[in-house]
């Protein structure tokens, strides 16, 4: 049996080879076996559970094409963590802890969703994997992936997503309020619940600790959880396969269903329907619905206005991107669960320059826990950049900030940076501050009140006046338009 898994284990890793370099095989995929393999499920033995994290959120499509190619159909990838050999710097035992826990505690830390549950495909861990050798909660939410097809690639529940393991902070804090008042009360006081945000700011976390919490409390509950998406396909199925009623059936009789990314609904026509006698059937059962999107419901364009407006009969959420004391106390929660330190000054770096993506702050941190565990060398800051220096950039790419704004302003026009934010008014001031807030206009996703917020407290008429200002400005001047461009280019870069 043991050589039979073997045989296939040789298999899979001759496919895996052709996407990866030799060293990164060597390093992620040798010290990994094959223990086990159900009729839908593949169990890799790891050393530890940074050799998971990793795989996870770093090869998890490479290895289910690998798997599609060896065995014709696609697995559900479990990991079992083996502690053969010590491998992180541990920090002492947390209550509770114990070597016995060491496993469903690992099991607590998986990767960041990994690159298959965000593309919506790849590797799906299921909950109940986590379960074996622990009671409780995580024990009880397997029983929620059995319930239904969970696990089914977008990533299904994840063990992980609790609300202990859930940072609260001002940006998020309603949305954390909010859900917990639901998953405490379902169905009586806010339904359905909207939460919507950016991408990777915890929108899914929060959702699934609804589920966790409502299946560990009401053992009888049927919670779903599936994202649009996956909702639409099985949607489409269902109709090429003539079982609509089975499906309708199974969506109409949950007491809690979890529907992450509805912006997905947007212009599909059919799916949006069926979601509505969907929402409908759950509504007026008073069961409870609750959805996450990457906008707010007046704001989801090609949606029918019959379901916006359902999605308003509740209460909508809006999580932001997490202040710097936040990120920090994220990053020390998730080291705590993965047993590593970072030394202080690697996390307050973490925390200043991965800013608008969560996802990818325990990415980094990953990152760097596992060079530390592997390579055992002294992390220093140009080590860490270098690490880093994809993330860094993707981040600085996509996160201007109006702070920033401010600051590459300030410093080209050679005024200083309290003036950006000072009542006074000389020409040599105001010119530079109002192309900051128009700056800020265009490069954020701020509005015009919470631009003036941070421009002293200004309020919306007056950034209004200082935009319009300036692209008018920029039409019939080419210098103003040169400088414009020019710090463009600077915030992007
Ligand atoms: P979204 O659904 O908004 O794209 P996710 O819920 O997938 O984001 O979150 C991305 C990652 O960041 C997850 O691993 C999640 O656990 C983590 N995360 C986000 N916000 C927090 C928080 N406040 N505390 C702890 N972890 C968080
Ligand atoms: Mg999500």
């Amino acid at each position: 049996m043991m050589q039979a898994l073997d045989g296939l284990w040789d298999k899979i890793c001759e496919n895996v080879r052709r996407g990866i370099s030799p060293d990164a095989f060597q390093r992620w995929f040798a010290p990994a076996r094959l223990v086990e393999t159900g009729e839908d499920t593949l169990t890799l033995a790891v050393p530890n559970s940074i050799q998971q994290l990793w795989i996870e959120s770093n090869y998890a499509t490479l290895l289910q094409d690998a798997i599609i190619l060896t065995l014709g159909d696609r697995r559900a990838v479990k990991f079992r963590v083996e502690m053969t050999a010590p491998v992180i710097s541990r920090v002492p035992e947390t209550a509770g802890g114990g070597v016995g826990s060491v496993g469903s505690d690992l099991f607590d830390v998986r990767g960041s969703g990994g690159a298959g549950s965000e593309a919506g495909r790849g590797v799906a861990v299921s909950a109940g994997s986590r379960a074996a050798g622990t009671a409780g909660s995580v024990g009880s939410v397997g029983s929620v992936g059995s319930a239904s097809t969970l696990g089914e690639g977008t990533g299904g529940f994840n063990a992980r997503y609790v609300f202990e393991n859930f940072v609260v902070g001002s940006s998020n804090q309603f949305a954390h309020a909010a859900a917990l008042a639901v998953a405490e009360n379902p169905a009586r006081i806010y339904n359905p619940l909207f939460i919507h945000g950016g991408v990777g700011l915890g929108k899914t976390h929060l959702m699934q600790a609804i589920g966790h919490h409502i299946v560990a409390h009401r053992k009888k509950a049927r919670v779903i959880y599936i994202s649009s998406e996956q909702f639409t396909n099985e949607f489409i199925d269902a109709i090429q396969q003539g079982t609509l009623p089975k499906f309708r059936r199974r969506y109409r009789q949950a007491d809690v269903l979890l529907i992450d990314d509805v912006q997905f609904f947007a212009g599909k026509e059919r799916s949006q329907d069926e979601f509505f006698h969907t929402f409908n059937a759950l509504f007026d059962g008073h069961r409870q619905i609750v959805m996450t999107s990457d906008r707010p419901p007046s704001e989801m364009q090609k949606l029918e206005a019959r379901l916006v407006s359902r999605f308003e009969w509740g209460i909508a959420a809006e999580m932001q991107v997490p202040d710097v004391e936040t990120r920090t106390a994220i990053l020390r929660k998730k080291m705590a669960q993965l047993q590593v330190t970072l030394p202080d000054d690697v996390v307050r770096f973490l925390a200043e320059r991965i800013s608008n993506n969560v996802r990818r702050l325990e990415g980094s941190l990953m990152r760097l826990a596992s060079f530390v565990s592997l390579s055992r060398e002294k992390l220093t800051q140009p080590r860490v950049e270098e690490l880093l220096r994809d993330l860094l950039q993707e981040d600085a790419r996509n996160q201007v900030t109006i702070d920033k704004i401010q600051r590459v302003v300030a410093e080209h026009y050679d005024v200083r940076l309290a003036d950006m934010t000072s009542k006074r008014r000389p020409a040599c001031i105001a010119f530079p501050r109002q192309v900051a807030m128009a700056l800020a206009r265009d490069l954020t996703r701020a509005s015009y009140s919470e631009i003036g917020a941070a421009f002293g407290g200004r309020d919306h008429g007056t950034v209004m006046h200082a935009c319009k200002l300036i692209t008018a400005r920029t039409a019939e001047d080419p210098k103003i338009r040169s400088v414009i461009m020019l710090l463009e280019s600077r915030l992007k870069a």
